[in-house]
């Protein structure tokens, strides 16, 4: 086990010894390699530098009180990653590359994976670029799927204590985050600015509204927006948000429960009617809101600087799954034998 500031670690990247990687080329994926260097070398003319022709995924491995290590549903980022490729229409990567590379880089930096009951994980970035050299916009011929690990704590820096969010004025969206089902580095950087401006306003993170009308939440920054009231979890439908995983699976978590849950177009004007709100996603697990400041009226709507019942017994079941601390029910985690 390394000897890290296990409890202080930031949301960020911090070098573990190895990464692997597979080459896509001739029509089919070649050898997994393993490599202690943190840099690629790349054509000049690929397509994941000109047109972004690029995804990535991001997952945590979680060793547990029993000392077993965990991953929550590598499949479904697999599954993710796949709809990504055809969006963007790059070469897929099936279920068993997936998994076997995840299961070897993890391995490979398993003195990275944090202690029991500090808080952090070992998140691990898949991703996966487009390599083939071309000018004109068409898809490369050939790819690169790399994995890296990064020990991190929380995402918000608060843990679980509630942040505030700010929402942007449309002049600072440069476009929607999650376009359907694509989880791609372009709408990241479409995203800086939104980032920037919450930041700048002292708010964790961005809330981005619809951008057609402004009327309907979509997301908060990285992460997805749920609202309980009434006993329900709800959860926004919208075709410009990032299926997460996380959300998902809180919702089925909020159905063992008992609460009930729904999946619709939330109105921004509905938001004060909310008793707790919050933001999930890998990183941001579940981020209780306290405030969400509207940049372009000055409108501030408060939950208050405790969270909720309902999102602390959902925090508790969801990170008490991860760690093996409450049964999985769904077998959401596969255990890791390394
Ligand atoms: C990755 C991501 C999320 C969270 O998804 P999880 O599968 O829960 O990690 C939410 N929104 C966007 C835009 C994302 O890229």
């Amino acid at each position: 086990m390394q000897d890290l500031k296990w409890s202080e670690l930031p949301f960020g990247y911090v070098r573990t010894p190895y990464n692997v990687r597979c080459k896509y080329k001739n029509g089919k994926w070649g050898e997994i390699e393993v490599s202690d260097s943190e840099y690629v070398n790349i054509h000049i003319a690929a397509t994941c530098l000109h047109y972004g022709q690029e995804a990535f995924e991001g997952l945590k491995t979680y060793r547990g009180k029993d000392g077993k290590v965990r991953i929550f549903r590598w499949d479904e980022n697999a599954k993710r990653l796949q709809s990504s490729s055809e969006g963007i229409l790059m070469a897929k990567v099936d279920d068993k590359l997936f998994f076997e590379m995840t299961k070897k880089v993890v391995d490979l930096n398993k003195d990275f994976i944090p202690p029991y009951g500090t808080g952090a994980s070992l998140y691990i970035r898949p991703l996966l670029i487009g390599t083939g050299a071309e000018v004109g916009v068409k898809p490369a011929d050939e790819y690169e799927f790399i994995i890296f690990t990064t020990p991190v704590g929380p995402y918000f820096k608060e843990g679980f204590k509630p942040v505030n969010i700010a929402i942007i004025k449309d002049s600072d969206r440069a476009a929607p985050l999650g376009t359907g089902l694509i989880k791609i580095g372009g709408n990241y950087a479409a995203s800086l600015r939104g980032v920037k401006r919450a930041h700048d306003a002292g708010c964790g993170s961005p809330m981005y509204l619809d951008c057609v009308n402004r009327k309907f939440i979509d997301e908060i920054g990285a992460a997805n927006f749920f609202g309980i009231k009434n006993n329900t979890y709800i959860t926004p439908k919208s075709s410009s948000i990032l299926p997460s995983i996380t959300n998902k699976s809180i919702e089925e978590l909020a159905q063992l429960l008992g609460y009930k849950t729904e999946r619709r177009p939330i109105e921004l004007t509905e938001l004060e009617t909310f008793e707790e709100v919050g933001a999930c996603g890998t990183a941001a697990v579940i981020s209780p809101i306290g405030k969400i400041i509207d940049l372009e009226t000055n409108k501030i709507y408060d939950f208050g600087d405790k969270p909720g019942p309902v999102s602390t017994k959902l925090y508790e079941t969801l990170v008490g799954i991860q760690y093996g601390e409450v049964e999985d029910t769904f077998n959401w985690c596969t255990i890791l034998d390394i």
